[in-house]
């Protein structure tokens, strides 16, 4: 049996974050604890029980966001802040507490109880990606609960050894939180999915993980060898004991890896103009007000999409106007020359808003979403405008408006925003009244009345996230059509390429915001088609100054040319990737 389990075998999974590793396998089996027995006891103790147990919960929370802000990124914080805000939630306090009173049970099997029936109606509210998080939240808080009450202490990664691949069913986001990252060389998880939170934070930290590695804990034993290569193809590999030629292929992948990241890492917050003299701009994507720090340090000079629903979407109650003002605040003082661009609330859709947006709909993705949402909730929708215009007199911010239909909602939208002007007027508020609008081409009927929304606006930025989704006819979050989710699609490419040529038409700035701005191989495409702006996470940004400061704008231009004759995603990927693997043989990298 003991040689068995060195013969080389190779799993393939989905590449979550990006990156090659080569370490030993560190098992981490499923732990969860048994279901609590459940036993009769007095209130008066269980209550007592249950508040020590939370007491000492929110302390951990509070060490874990302390020890996470400072490796992570704020984001990564954000998601024990979330659940922070559900152990606090009064209402499962209440309810917990109600069941040991009536009862008279153990304050295990109260929590059991009620946790249950907040796992229902989470699924049942919507089964996506956002609630499925949530109900990841909820379970690594009961989890949490139930360790405090039983006296059981964390089984954590905290004690993994150095060199260490990380081999699990899935992970709790604090499995991962806890980790010293100097220890950790990467992750492999049989289920899992790269939207997770753990792939968020495997992505901040700069470790590669693989998610939907079939069969990982079966075939890896603990303390084998094993080769993660997750760099370049949305495949990743993970090979279990290595021979000497895998191993060598895997030392010359980490020393490309390091080599490129060096060499990347010097095109950040250089200016993007192509070696002919072609300029653009590139900017970053912001979820949250902690976001921002690290995305100057990436070299992101301005922020082409805030998403502000990050402020509401955790949130118990909506964000005030003063809070919304504060924040959008910072995003202004911090980017005093490019400036951001602040998304006016884009709940709905996976992204349902406490108080806004918690009708169960058959197809959220073509409901109540974005704009539409705004425009039912006028009252929200004013507050968010007044307190991006009192920002905008701290530095250069601009509105921009998710999911546009047509031309009736961006008219709309704008005859509001002169109404809340003249509120502001009326009442001596101190405001930005030259803070210019956008609208976002995310939905096809908008993409066909390009012209006259640009005729309306400043400038119009495209999201190919949802575009591609609405083309393509394919839920972005259904991962059994995830084939039909065509991202290289022809439909997508003569989309851009027509409301590009539409703004500029009648003068109209035209940028990309969706995930395609970033994507490594669209980038030449993109340029080539006359796009002004790019967004991105930050950390594609050296990447993309890299591509335009060593292409010429004339290739790029033959590129999207070449790109827009296709009939097939297949040919135009094979296209974009001739041309990527030219640019990096040019660069020597
Ligand atoms: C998009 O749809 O491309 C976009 C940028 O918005 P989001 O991904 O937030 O829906
Ligand atoms: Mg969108």
């Amino acid at each position: 049996m003991r040689e068995l389990s060195f013969v080389t075998m190779e799993l393939t999974g989905i590449n979550a974050s990006p990156g090659v590793a080569s370490g030993s396998a560190y098992l981490l089996s499923p732990r969860q604890l048994p279901e609590p027995t459940v036993y009769p006891s007095p209130p008066g103790l269980e209550t007592e029980r249950l508040s020590q147990a939370i007491t000492a919960a929110v302390v951990q929370l509070e060490d874990i966001q302390r020890s996470l802000s400072s490796s992570a990124g704020d984001s990564a914080a954000h998601i024990f802040r979330s659940q922070q805000t559900i152990l606090e939630d009064p209402a499962l306090v209440g309810e917990v507490t109600a069941v040991i009173h009536q009862e008279h049970i153990c304050a295990e099997g109260a929590l059991r109880r009620v946790v249950d029936q907040y796992r229902l109606l989470f699924l049942q509210l919507q089964e996506d990606a956002y609630n499925r998080e949530r109900v990841a939240d909820l379970d690594d808080v009961y989890q949490r609960l139930l360790r405090n009450l039983l006296g059981v202490k964390e089984a954590t990664l905290l004690t993994i050894p150095a060199q260490s691949i990380v081999v699990a069913v899935d992970l709790l986001p604090s499995d991962t939180a806890l980790v010293d990252p100097s220890l950790l060389k990467g992750l492999v998880l049989e289920g899992g999915a790269a939207t997770s939170h753990v792939a968020i934070l495997a992505r901040n930290l700069g470790i590669p993980m693989v998610v939907q590695a079939a069969g990982a804990l079966e075939k890896i034993s603990p303390g084998s060898e094993v080769v993660l290569d997750a760099l370049d193809s949305e495949r990743a590999t993970v090979v279990v004991h290595p021979n000497a030629e895998q191993l060598r292929r895997c030392r010359s992948r980490v020393d490309l890896m390091t080599r490129r990241r060096e060499v990347l890492a010097r095109y950040a917050g250089a200016e993007a103009v192509t070696r002919d003299g072609h300029r653009l701009s590139l900017s970053a994507n912001v979820g949250a007000t902690g976001d921002l720090a690290p995305a100057r340090r990436d070299g992101a000079t301005r922020v082409g999409l805030y998403r502000s629903e990050f402020l509401f979407l955790r949130a118990a109650t909506p964000p005030t106007e003063d809070e919304q003002y504060q924040a959008y605040r910072t995003a202004a003082e911090l980017f005093p020359q490019g400036g951001a661009v602040i998304r006016t609330l884009d709940a709905g859709g996976d992204k349902p808003v406490q108080g806004l947006s918690l009708t169960r709909e058959a197809n959220p993705f073509l409901g109540a979403r974005g704009l539409r949402l705004s425009l039912t909730h006028p009252e929200f929708f004013r507050a968010q405008l007044r307190a991006i215009l009192r920002a905008a007199v701290h530095g250069p911010l601009q509105i921009m408006f998710p999911m546009v239909g047509g031309v009736p909602d961006l008219e709309a939208a704008l005859a509001i925003l002169d109404e809340v002007r003249e509120e502001l007027d009326t009442g001596g508020v101190v405001y930005n009244r030259d803070v210019t609008v956008g609208a976002m081409i995310e939905v096809p009927s908008a993409a066909l009345v390009a012209e006259a929304l640009a005729r309306r606006v400043s400038f119009l930025s495209i999201g190919t996230n949802d575009l591609t989704q609405y083309l393509t006819a394919t839920d972005r979050l259904n991962g059994a059509v995830q084939e039909y989710y065509r991202v290289y699609d022809p439909s997508v490419f003569r989309t851009i390429r027509m409301v590009v040529d539409a703004g500029h038409r009648v003068g109209c700035q035209v940028g990309v915001c969706g995930e395609l701005g970033g994507n490594p191989l669209a980038i030449p495409a993109l340029v080539g088609m006359r796009v002004d702006e790019l967004s991105m996470g930050a950390s594609s940004l050296a990447t993309a100054a890299w591509l335009v400061r060593e292409g010429s704008y004339s290739d790029m231009q033959e590129l999207s040319a070449a790109v827009l004759q296709q009939e097939d995603h297949r040919v135009i990927r094979r296209l974009l990737e001739e041309y990527h693997e030219e640019q990096i043989r040019r660069s020597g990298l």
